[in-house]
């Protein structure tokens, strides 16, 4: 059992990730963001798809699938079942804490709603590697669109359980933005401060600034540290409840 994973920039600043068990031939693509640019990335590998786990019904994240099931049409389509009817072509809808299978590879289904309100993420437990969608970026988080903002923080709360060596991919290349933003209301967090500029080189060069882990995002983005004294002394919100804390600078971020 050996899990490959690539991962590949599509359209304006989405990124798609091929999952590979070599043991099985199986190949999943992480939503279907551009059909071309997945079968681009699958024909450079010389992978044959068999599944698409879809996050959430966003067009940038399931526009692709039919012209991937075009090309492979045994492809098995899995998405969550809170909004499957929204994405359409679904084969197989899951709930939380379902195991989906890539080959020999389990990936455990966690719901993290907020973004839209049935998003889901896909945890591969044994390979370290969380698929976050457009709920948690690297220094960011999704904007919150369907659900209230409390939805979100108890759903990035969620996902601050999982093991710290956890290897995070998200569907959006936003870092640069988002450690502007963070700087603004954790200035005096010197490990943010190295990330930012770190984020700054990489993007200067052309380099992507995912996958991240949990330990890196739990130590700088900010929001996952609205129960932090410095950035709630930051935003004039010292000792208040952290999901006011996330919620203010969740409107901050929307404005900045
Ligand atoms: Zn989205
Ligand atoms: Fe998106």
């Amino acid at each position: 059992m050996t899990a490959h994973f690539v991962q590949f920039p599509c359209l304006v600043d989405n990124y798609g990730v091929l999952v590979h068990d070599s043991a099985t031939g199986a190949t999943a693509s992480i939503d279907a963001p551009d059909a071309e640019a997945v079968l681009a990335a699958l024909d450079a590998q010389g992978w044959t798809l068999t599944d698409i786990l879809v996050t959430h019904h966003h067009a940038d994240h399931v526009q692709g699938i039919r012209g991937l099931k075009a090309r492979f049409p045994d492809v098995r389509v899995v998405a969550p079942a809170k909004e499957a009817a929204k994405i359409g072509g679904v084969d197989l809808t899951v709930n939380e804490l379902d195991t989906v299978r890539v080959g020999e590879l389990a990936a455990k289904v966690i719901e993290t709603p907020g973004h839209t309100a049935g998003h889901i993420v896909y945890w591969f437990e044994a390979q370290d590697t969380l698929f976050a969608g457009d709920t948690l970026f690297a220094l960011g988080c999704g904007r919150v669109l369907e659900t209230p903002l409390d939805t979100m923080y108890d759903s990035l709360m969620k996902l601050t359980h999982l093991p710290l060596e956890t290897n995070i991919y998200a569907g959006h290349e936003y870092t640069v933005s988002n450690a502007r933003f963070a700087l603004t209301v954790d200035p005096t967090n010197v490990v943010l401060k190295e990330r930012a500029a770190q984020v700054e080189a990489l993007r200067a060069e052309g380099k992507p600034t995912l996958p991240t882990t949990l330990a890196i995002e739990l130590a700088t983005n900010p929001f996952l540290r609205a129960d932090n004294p410095d950035v709630q002394t930051a935003v004039g919100m010292a000792g208040a409840d952290p999901a006011a804390v996330f919620a203010d600078l969740r409107e901050r971020k929307n404005k900045a």
